[in-house]
């Protein structure tokens, strides 16, 4: 584009909401109070004659109950309502059936991109791959890109016929072709893959730092994303600012020519970048993360908003408020107590076996009468806390809505079965949690496995329960769908939960606590 004139631009977004449409006790984030924001952000930067695009970097599912309930309907259409652009697909966006995901568009009326998920059938990308958007005679593509990880932390039972192919690959084929055949002004990428600092991406698949560096410089602009779900605030060149708080400035990174921006989580800050373009250079003149309605604490201990309080939007909050009392009446009222917390914390279950895990699988093996049974530690999302346990506390530490299955297999067979998931190391959602099951591991052998506290016998046949997820594939686990012996029930792991707590409460939590190995 030769315009010798200046152009301005301002990007506004979000990423990983995980069902909170809803703002938490505290009145903290919150769609309604986002629209208010996004609302005037847009009207402002309209009378400055900038274009305005609102992006999203994806994970609008799973998190909060009374979203899952209702498969994130109030959040799709919050979205809609607040006048989102495009969004990522993110992994959790595979947390349901496909079907879900498809109506889940159908409630929205900006588009879900996704380049580098393929059909496996049919060769094609599922899902839109990019769309071009014209405002105030500037093009921009926005290209949608998902991590690959998806493959390994979504859930198997529905992903199977896709293929998750690498997005710098795909981007450095697709850009070109856009860039030729629609010669855009400003080319974005919105991606659920992560931000790592200085492309430390670890166990992780390469996020946005990583692709950023491997595209030919200034292939993309700009990178807005999500699945980290940190604020994406840099204090010098590969440094975080680890001093960034709400309400704080905030320099979003740069990798390659291109800058990378993401927003925290759950709507908490709607992310501002400002720009110019001029004789085809972009310049970014202003960068801020917005907070919506959080507080911070102040010298004294305090609790004070970070900035300035933002009012909901009226017709908003009427219309989500319907999908919240309908989801809140579903989950409320008393279904057992515990006399001691169960643990659940995510520092907990991926490192060491905790007690929640054990009154999970034991739940588990009752609703299939199983020897013993077991859980990889990444499928337990929250702890339960000491006195009365409600349905929604549940389905805190269940969201996903797996199904309850089991296997008859021979001592020998457990055996190699174990082999492969006592492998498993902390810090990994695979993490084994395991119960009525006894064993050492030194290095890369297995031994003393005990069931029930009685030795493994090699000919004799064992019954154990494990999840729909972690039976087809997820984390890694052996595929056990596809063997003799395997039954899959319609019993869920959070009914199963539930019920446990109706029938055994009070629930003592000492029964529970691990043994030594
Ligand atoms: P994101 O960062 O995208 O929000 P996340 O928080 O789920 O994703 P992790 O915290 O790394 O990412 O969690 C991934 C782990 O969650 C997996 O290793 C697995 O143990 C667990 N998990 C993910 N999906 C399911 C599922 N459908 N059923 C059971 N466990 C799941
Ligand atoms: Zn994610």
């Amino acid at each position: 584009n030769n315009t010798d004139s200046a152009q301005y631009f301002t990007l506004l977004h979000t990423n990983d909401n995980h069902g909170r449409f809803w703002h938490n006790e505290h009145g903290e984030y919150g769609m309604a109070a986002r629209k208010t924001l996004i609302d005037q952000l847009r009207a402002d930067a309209k009378a400055q004659g900038h274009a305005v695009l609102l992006l999203s970097g994806g994970d609008i599912n799973t998190g909060i109950p009374e979203s899952d309930l209702q498969h994130a309907e109030p959040d799709f259409k919050g979205m809609s309502v607040i006048g989102y652009d495009a969004m990522a697909i993110g992994n959790h966006e595979f947390d349901n059936p496909l079907a879900v995901l498809d109506k889940q568009q159908k409630w929205s009326n900006f588009p879900f991109l996704s380049a580098n998920i393929i059909d496996k059938t049919t060769g094609e990308t599922r899902y839109q791959a990019y769309k071009i958007f014209e405002k105030n005679g500037l093009k921009i593509a926005v290209i949608g890109l998902t991590t690959t990880d998806t493959a390994k932390i979504g859930n198997p039972q529905y992903i199977g016929g896709l293929e998750f192919k690498d997005p710098t690959e795909v981007t450095a084929k697709l850009a070109p072709k856009i860039e030729k055949q629609y010669k855009p002004d400003i080319t974005i990428a919105v991606t659920h893959m992560g931000h790592y600092v200085d492309a430390n991406f670890g166990i992780n698949a390469p996020g946005d730092v990583t692709m950023a560096r491997n595209l030919p410089k200034g292939m993309l602009d700009i990178i807005v994303g999500g699945h980290s779900q940190e604020p994406v605030c840099m204090k010098e060149a590969n440094v975080a600012d680890e001093s960034f708080m709400p309400g704080k400035a905030c320099k979003p990174d740069q990798q390659n020519g291109t800058w990378i921006m993401q927003a925290h989580e759950w709507g908490k800050y709607v992310g501002k970048a400002e720009f110019k373009l001029e004789n085809d250079e972009l310049t970014l003149l202003n960068y801020s993360l917005i907070p919506v309605n959080l507080y911070i604490d102040d010298e004294n201990g305090n609790k004070q908003l970070a900035a300035e309080y933002i009012e909901p939007n009226k017709n908003l909050q009427d219309m989500l408020a319907v999908y919240q009392k309908k989801g809140a009446a579903q989950i409320a009222g008393k279904i057992g107590n515990v006399d001691a917390k169960l643990e659940g914390d995510r520092n907990k279950v991926r490192y060491e076996q905790v007690n929640l895990a054990r009154v999970i699988i034991a739940a588990q093996m009752q609703s299939v009468g199983a020897d013993f049974g077991l859980i990889s530690g990444g499928g337990i999302r929250d702890s339960i806390q000491v006195g009365d346990v409600s349905y929604k506390d549940i389905l805190k530490v269940h969201p996903f809505k797996n199904r309850i299955t089991y296997i008859d297999m021979t001592g020998q067979e457990l055996y190699d079965y174990l082999q492969v998931v006592t492998s498993f190391p902390p810090d990994s959602g695979a993490y084994l949690q395991y119960y009525k099951l006894s064993f050492k591991r030194d290095n890369d052998t297995l031994s003393d496995v005990k069931i029930a506290g009685k030795p493994l016998d090699m000919t004799k046949t064992y019954r154990m329960s494990i999840n729909s997820y972690n039976a087809s594939g997820g984390d890694g686990y052996p595929t056990l769908t596809n063997k003799k012996g395997f039954v899959s029930t319609d019993d869920t792991d959070a009914q199963a939960l539930k019920r446990f707590f109706e029938q055994n409460s009070p629930v003592k939590a000492a029964d529970y606590t691990p043994k030594q190995f």
